[in-house]
């Protein structure tokens, strides 16, 4: 929406959910919605005549849109309120809406009416939402028998379930090491010792929550806690979600034949940027043996590290290097070597200046403003709400959840909570996020570095979600993208945090008021390469995982078996006490697609092309275009379409290989070791680091 000339946005437009309802209260208005969506399509469908676009799509788009709503209030609910029940009754809204939406799509006479439009003159952008309505709806069963549509929405029905049983598990299901020496604790930072005391009786309890659990698994110099914690980390959803799984398996296969479909990956794959099965396996292949040698380079570096501890050591244990995404010897190789201490850099990293910083870059990139929105409401005190403003005009509201509380959605991701359409309602879109301490209050809370990646993360999908919430219709928001493109906005932000003179803006230790060295910024960009070749290593294995369970009736029977093989063609071993196969929390939204990550990354990898060829990342030319072809048309044109209009070409493998496998940079032999030598240039911008190093979904696609 320009400023100029346009009409003044009503209020009603960013119109808040009705936060803190009971469970009772939730219910009842849900079913009332259902209800009245029911009714109102049942009506659009009775209109005599020839359908037309103003009396079928609009109101139908619109429906949708409601029903939307409901389900996005029912998943926030679910992923945030302390009230088991209340929680409960959040996931029951967000089943009843998936439901209303698998049956409008299964629904013949709207297929019919949808069909008949005269599509003469219509623009293609409407063409566009209505073909992928279509689609949508064949790939539904809609054109099956009635036999089958009957057993189709009963199959869709129990797979939500299951799928949501799943998540809800990983998230409720937290389980504790019982430490009895403060000498435990020995390597971590003095403010994570401060928060874990031990108690009356000596004992210092720490969970598998990740304020607890990721900080000791990267910097605990005792093996044998760090090894009790990855245990208890990796089967925190184990026995509970063994069944459930493998049960989700079956339901999908089945569900895939019912459809026709060879396997349930093919049917997953079809209508995604890579279309099917084979090109997800060559494309895993080509990354794989891009990196096979690479990632042997990583390991040997880190073995040769640990044995200059433990003489003895023959291998690596998953808990000694960046197997799971946390790393004791890559920690120990970056300070050491690097001059880089995490540990360090947190004292520069309070939360306020980080979020502060993050909106003034939004302001530099997109001239969008953050204002805070004391007076909305929220469904938690720890909820900070923002409007967000551009020329003037509020675009939508961005809600932050960053505090861990008992029930709440243990990982990060970004929610929606209002999809926006032209018009009628601005999106709205929330953070829920785990990375404040609920012990310190927010504006005296530090950040891990890994944290402040992953709030750029998340915030570029929170970018991509009000930026694109403007258009006409429901069917060509963000969620309808492909989604194997998702991924590409949120991993390209993340370089924001990575770039040295971002980081500079912000990076402030509030006692002292001194800035993070720039050398240490610096040094911290250099250690950036380091295990990148490992994480994305692991991250074909995860994608080769999520393939063949969807892909093979075999192994969908045994997913813990696949994964142990799988792992295992990728020297990862898994002990027989892990069980992560139960805590991979995209098995459920993702299914076959956690390549998603891997194929994004590789496109992001080439977004950031026109930044480096200009030799900045806040040039404000590229990301005004950046935000126009990419961010905004949301869905309204095929995704290798968007990134040809921002690129000016078709998208290249080159810019993912050479990241991927850059060693990291050379050091000079001073005498501390631990300078970085000069380069002429600096550090090149858009140079990242770290694959996503979590197993639980970011984007909860749409049902
Ligand atoms: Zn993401």
């Amino acid at each position: 929406m320009s400023a100029a000339g346009a009409a003044p946005v009503p209020l009603l437009s960013l119109e808040p959910l009705p936060f803190g309802l009971r469970a009772d209260e939730l219910r009842r208005r849900g079913r009332e919605a259902i209800a009245r969506a029911t009714a109102r399509l049942a009506a659009v469908l009775d209109e005599p005549g020839t359908p037309t676009i103003p009396a079928l799509l609009a109101p139908v788009s619109d429906i949708v849109r409601e029903v939307r709503d409901v389900g996005s209030h029912g998943s926030l609910v679910f992923a945030t309120d302390v009230d088991a029940e209340t929680r409960s009754a959040g996931r029951e809204l967000s089943e009843a809406s998936d439901a209303f939406l698998h049956a409008l799509r299964l629904n013949e006479r709207l297929y019919a009416r949808l069909g008949a439009l005269d599509l003469g003159g219509v623009d293609r952008s409407t063409r566009y939402a209505i073909e992928k309505l279509l689609r949508e709806m064949r790939r539904e069963g809609v054109e099956k028998d009635e036999p089958t549509r009957r057993r189709l929405i009963e199959l869709n029905r129990e797979i939500d379930l299951l799928m949501n049983q799943f998540g809800e598990n990983i998230a409720k299901l937290v389980r504790e090491i019982e430490l009895h020496d403060p000498d435990d604790l020995a390597g971590l930072p003095d403010d994570y010792r401060s928060a874990h005391p031990p108690d009356a009786s000596g004992r210092i309890r720490i969970t598998t929550s990740y304020p607890d659990c990721l900080p000791l698994l990267k910097y605990a110099d005792r093996s044998d806690v760090r090894r009790r914690m990855l245990t208890e980390f990796l089967r925190r959803a184990y026995p509970e979600n063994a069944e459930v799984l493998t049960s989700l398996l079956a339901r999908r296969r089945e569900l895939a034949h019912q459809l026709g479909y060879p396997t349930y990956a093919a049917f997953a794959i079809e209508d995604k940027m890579l279309g099917t099965p084979e090109a997800t396996r060559a494309l895993l292949e080509r990354v794989r043996a891009l990196l096979d040698a690479p990632a042997r380079d990583d390991r040997d570096r880190f073995l040769e590290r640990k044995r200059r501890s433990e003489p003895d050591a023959t291998r690596l244990e998953p808990w000694d290097a960046a197997f799971w995404g946390t790393g004791y010897y890559d920690e120990k190789i970056r300070t050491e070597e690097f001059g880089v201490d995490l540990r360090r850099l947190r004292a520069f990293l309070p939360y306020p200046r980080v979020r502060d910083g993050l909106f003034d870059l939004c302001r530099e990139l997109f001239g969008l403003e953050f204002r805070r929105a004391d007076g909305a409401p929220t469904w938690h005190p720890t909820v900070e709400a923002y409007d967000v403003v551009r020329d003037g005009a509020p675009i939508g509201r961005a809600y932050l959840d960053l505090t861990p509380r008992p029930g709440k959605f243990s990982h990060a991701a970004c929610f929606t909570v209002r999809d926006g359409i032209a018009g009628r309602m601005l999106p709205q879109t929330a953070l829920i996020c785990n990375f404040l301490d609920p012990g310190t209050p927010a504006e005296r809370a530090r950040l891990e570095y890994a944290h402040v990646v992953t709030f750029f993360h998340e915030f570029g999908h929170l970018l991509h979600a009000l930026l694109s919430g403007h258009g006409t219709w429901i069917y060509n928001s963000q969620s309808n993208l492909e989604w194997d493109f998702i991924e590409a906005p949120s991993l390209l932000f993340e370089e924001w945090a990575r770039d040295p003179a971002t980081l500079a803006r912000f990076a402030i230790d509030p006692d002292s008021g001194s800035p993070a060295p720039p050398e240490l910024l610096a040094r911290l960009r250099a250690s950036e390469a380091l295990g990148r070749p490992t994480m994305w290593f692991r991250q074909v294995a995860l994608a080769e995982v999520s393939l063949r369970l969807h892909d093979d009736d075999a192994a969908g029977l045994d997913p813990a078996g696949t994964m142990r093989d799988v792992f295992a063609r990728f020297r990862l071993p898994i002990p027989p006490e892990f069980h992560p196969e139960t805590s991979f929390g995209h098995l459920a939204g993702y299914s076959a697609l956690y390549y998603t990550y891997l194929w994004s990354a590789i496109i992001a990898r080439d977004l950031l092309t026109p930044f480096r060829e200009r030799g900045s990342l806040t040039d404000p030319e590229i990301a005004a275009r950046y935000a126009r072809e990419i961010l905004s048309p949301g869905s309204e044109r095929p995704a290798a379409e968007l990134v040809r209009n921002y690129l000016g070409r078709d998208f290249r493998f080159e810019a993912f290989e050479r990241w991927a496998t850059d060693p990291p940079r050379q050091l000079t032999a001073s005498d501390s070791g631990r300078r970085v030598r000069p380069t002429a240039a600096g550090p090149a911008p858009g140079e990242g680091s770290r694959a996503p190093a979590d197993l639980e979904a970011d984007r909860r696609p749409p049902p």
